[in-house]
């Protein structure tokens, strides 16, 4: 049975903590608790407590059991974003609220710190940024991801790893390599495309692509293990070889020891986003996402195939061995779009 939660909207929502029914419970009270920071450039961002930093990860597919995302929402406002369902569920219905009502964490790293002490991870793999991104343009203000990171300097031996579309990533160098000397640490930089025209037309606000090449070598160059990701790739817009190529030899290039690469899965509030850019720029596509994403928000059989082998065949050209492993559905994962079909050099 679906449950619809109506909550005001967030703009009505400027109220003290004080000023809350107090039977509300779970995601609605959070939403009621959340409290203005401030506002910049037409977005609003919230602090909102976290009541647990690691979020456990059900599916056992998953090379990882724990999650952390330090921010809701995200200002990089990919057209395709499966997490902006998070938003609806907290009752914010305009799709723009999940690029423009930012909430932040801020209390994360105080929990992390309590969870690790008390070994609540069990040494089990960590994520960071599996749903958001933790490096969008709040980290640069708040620094939650930073404490984060600083929290992981006290420990020792865990398996980290972070996903991102931002060279904002680059500032924490210092830590990063101070934490690869800890921990089994990956990095995954998700880049889709190495057109900057189309990068920006479909994630507004992530860093370009050259930006994203650029940390990767910095990344690589200061001995740390990263990968790109491919996710998602989007029919009849990334998915031609030349296009693939070009963003894989740039990769490896770059100093990626891994690719990783998933198609576009299209969960009904993304479909939002990405059918009215589909109809301003690229109308003769529209007819084929409805048609492909017509019964469900994967795209499976002959294509998928097509695609997948494409993607292997460009891994070998480029000398990316094959490490086998399973391939969940991307709804588990990031940033709306990892994926775990990848390759090492
Ligand atoms: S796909 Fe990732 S970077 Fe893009 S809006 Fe979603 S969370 Fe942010």
């Amino acid at each position: 049975m679906t449950t619809t939660t109506t909550l005001p909207l967030i703009d009505d929502l400027y109220l003290p903590a004080a000023a809350v029914d107090p039977t509300l419970k779970g995601i609605e009270r959070m939403a009621a608790e959340a409290r203005l920071l401030e506002t910049r450039a037409g977005v609003a961002y919230f602090e909102i407590d976290c009541r647990s930093a690691l979020n456990r990860c059900a599916n056992p597919q998953l090379p990882f059991t724990w999650t952390l995302n330090p921010y809701r929402g995200c200002e990089f406002g990919c057209k395709y974003c499966y997490a902006r369902y998070t938003h609806e569920y907290m009752g914010m219905t305009d799709g723009r609220d999940f690029e423009r009502k930012i909430y932040v964490k801020r209390d994360m790293p105080a929990r992390f710190a309590e969870e690790l002490d008390r070994h609540k991870d069990q040494g089990l793999p960590i994520a960071l940024g599996t749903s958001t991104d933790p490096y969008q343009p709040a980290e640069k203000r708040y620094r939650v991801t930073r404490e984060v990171l600083a929290v992981l300097l006290r420990h020792r031996g865990l398996d980290f790893s972070i996903t991102t579309k931002s060279a904002l990533i680059t500032r924490d160098l210092d830590l990063l390599r101070l934490l690869n000397l800890r921990h089994r640490l990956r990095i995954h930089i998700s880049l889709i495309t190495v057109n900057p025209t189309l990068a920006r037309r479909l994630e507004p606000r992530a860093s370009t692509p050259a930006r994203r090449l650029k940390a990767v070598k910095a990344l690589s160059d200061s001995g740390l293990k990263v990968g790109v990701f491919i996710a998602p790739i989007l029919p009849g817009l990334t998915d031609h070889s030349l296009g693939l190529e070009r963003l894989i030899s740039r990769a490896v290039e770059s100093g990626a020891g891994s690719i990783g690469a998933n198609l576009l899965f299209l969960m009904p509030s993304a479909r939002k986003q990405l059918f009215p850019t589909l109809a301003e720029d690229f109308p003769e596509l529209l007819a084929r996402y409805q048609q492909l994403y017509n019964r469900s928000a994967y795209v499976s059989g002959e294509h998928k195939e097509k695609i997948m082998k494409l993607v292997e065949r460009l891994r070998k050209k480029y000398g990316l061995i094959r490490r086998e492993r399973p391939s969940p559905p991307p709804s588990l994962f990031n940033t709306g779009q990892a994926s775990f079909q990848f390759a090492v050099a």
